[in-house]
């Protein structure tokens, strides 16, 4: 089964477009297919990709806008091992022209149809607002991975984000789920990091992973030399905690087939 995630906040800066492009390639050097599809106009998890920006022909933009299908538009990342499926300032313009189309909201749902059954992981690298795009990577996902710092508003934008995602479950797509709460930027000698990580817990119990990034160099270096991190230095700490993730959402994906918690839904 395919599994798509989007990986939204409406704050920039939070760390979105690493925990794309690391994941998505933690995912393929375990020897999934997967699919990236960059949703933001900034075009970042493009150029991590090692996929120039600027000369990609069909974007994702086309392919919102019925000019394209996904497999028109996907390009490779070759040092990331993933599909990617690009966006550059194209996609900037996007958000008015869709509002006079039928499906705004569904559209990078429908295009996905016909494709999803080539990759086992999809994952949507939103961008920082809760716009038509975002609506459109929420429709298309099954569930949200939600990266955050442990700063003093963070709390503060999460009743923001939940809302969009419960009006978007009432409406629009009604099996929309949290995946998890991704704790990034992480520094344990900080005080007020530690009081906020614990209220996410005391808050969200489990969604919470396990797994915390680091601040961690690499992890913002990686992005000018073309590749994820996860690949151009393997060893470093970010790049432990990106593959320490995969592993964690693969198990939990192994713990729920057949688990307690769909046995349960199903009586
Ligand atoms: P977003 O997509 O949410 O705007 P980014 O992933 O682009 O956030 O991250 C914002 C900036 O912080 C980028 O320059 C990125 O390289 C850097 N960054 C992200 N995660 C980390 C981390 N764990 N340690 C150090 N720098 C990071
Ligand atoms: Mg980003």
């Amino acid at each position: 089964m395919t599994r798509i995630f989007a990986v939204t906040n409406q704050k920039g800066g939070v760390g979105k477009t690493t925990t794309s492009v690391n994941l998505a390639a933690a995912f393929a050097r375990a020897g999934l297919r997967v699919l990236l599809i960059d949703l933001d106009p900034q075009g970042n998890a493009t150029m991590g990709s090692g996929v120039e920006k600027r000369s990609a022909h069909r974007t994702v933009y086309h392919v919102l806008l019925g000019l394209a299908d996904v497999a028109g538009a996907r390009a490779r990342s070759q040092s990331g091992g993933y599909d990617l499926l690009p966006a550059n300032r194209d996609l900037a313009g996007a958000e008015i022209e869709l509002v006079g189309l039928d499906n705004r909201e569904g559209r990078l749902r429908e295009a996905l149809a016909g494709v999803a059954s080539e990759y086992d992981f999809i994952i949507i690298d939103c961008p920082p607002s809760l716009s038509l795009l975002t609506i459109n990577g929420l429709v298309a996902a099954q569930a949200v991975l939600i990266p955050m710092q442990c700063e003093y508003y963070a709390l503060e934008g999460l009743s923001d984000l939940v809302g969009t995602i419960k009006r978007v479950r009432a409406h629009l797509n009604p099996s929309l789920d949290i995946a998890g709460l991704l704790r990034t930027m992480y520094d344990p000698r900080n005080t007020l990091s530690q009081q906020v990580s614990q209220q996410l817990e005391s808050h969200f119990g489990d969604k919470v992973y396990q797994t915390m990034v680091p601040r961690n160099v690499r992890l913002a270096e990686a992005p000018s030399y073309g590749a994820p991190a996860v690949v151009w230095d393997d060893t470093s700490k970010g790049a432990q905690a990106y593959l320490a993730l995969a592993e964690e959402i693969l198990a939990r994906d192994r713990n729920d087939i057949g688990g307690g918690v769909r046995t349960m839904e199903a009586t």
